[in-house]
C-alpha cells in the first residue's frame, strides 16, 4: 500500500514509511499511528490521532462486524475476522438514515408551512375584528353626532318659544300699561 504525498498528520513531515501493520511511523517526530484507527475512508483526513470518529467529518472510521463484532475500518469491503460483507448493511442502515432525516425534514417544513398558514389564517382573523371593531366605532361616532344634533335642534326651538313667550308677554303687559292710562 503506497500513500504519496501523505503528511504526518502531527508535525506535517512528508511521510512515506507505510509498515506491513498499516502503521505509519513518522521519521521526524516519531509518531506512530494505526491507519485504520486514523485514515478517514470517507473524506481521506488523517486523523492525528487513533480514533472511532474521523476528526474532520464525523464519519465513524470503525465499523463493527454485525456477525462476529470484530471492530473493522470503515473503508473495509469484508470483516477481516469472518468474512462477512460489510457494504451492504452499511449502505442500507445510511439508506435508512437518510430517508430519516428526510421525513424528518419533509415534518419540519410541514410543520413550519402548517404553522405559517395558522397564523396567516389568525392575522386575517384579527384583521375582520379589527375591521367590524373600526365600523362598530364610525357607526358609535355616527349615532352620537346625530344625537347631538338633535338635542341641539331640541334647545334651539326652546329657545325660541322663550324668547317668543317673553316677547308676547312683554306687548301684552306694554299694551295692558298702555291701556290703563
Ligand atoms: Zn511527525
Ligand atoms: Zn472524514
Ligand atoms: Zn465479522
Amino acid at each position: 500500500m503506497q500513500l504519496p504525498e501523505m503528511e504526518c498528520p502531527n508535525c506535517g513531515a512528508p511521510v512515506t514509511e507505510l509498515h506491513d501493520d498499516n502503521r505509519i511511523r513518522c521519521r521526524f517526530c516519531g509518531t506512530v499511528l494505526d491507519l485504520y484507527r486514523s485514515l478517514c475512508p470517507f473524506c481521506e483526513f488523517i486523523n492525528p490521532a487513533e480514533t472511532n470518529y474521523c476528526a474532520r467529518c464525523g464519519e465513524s472510521i470503525v465499523r463493527i462486524c454485525p456477525a462476529c463484532q470484530h471492530e473493522n475500518w470503515a473503508g473495509m469491503e469484508h470483516c477481516t475476522h469472518c468474512g462477512r460483507i460489510l457494504d451492504i448493511l452499511e449502505i442500507m442502515t445510511r439508506s435508512r438514515t437518510r430517508d430519516t432525516r428526510a421525513r424528518i425534514a419533509e415534518q419540519q417544513r410541514d410543520a413550519a408551512r402548517i404553522k405559517f398558514e395558522e397564523t396567516a389564517q389568525a392575522e386575517a382573523r384579527m384583521e375582520q375584528f379589527r375591521q367590524m371593531e373600526r365600523e362598530r366605532l364610525q357607526e358609535m361616532a355616527a349615532t352620537t353626532a346625530a344625537k347631538r344634533r338633535r338635542e341641539r335642534q331640541v334647545i334651539a326651538a326652546v329657545l325660541i318659544m322663550l324668547a317668543l313667550g317673553i316677547l308676547v308677554i312683554l306687548t301684552v303687559s306694554i299694551l295692558m300699561t298702555s291701556a290703563g292710562q
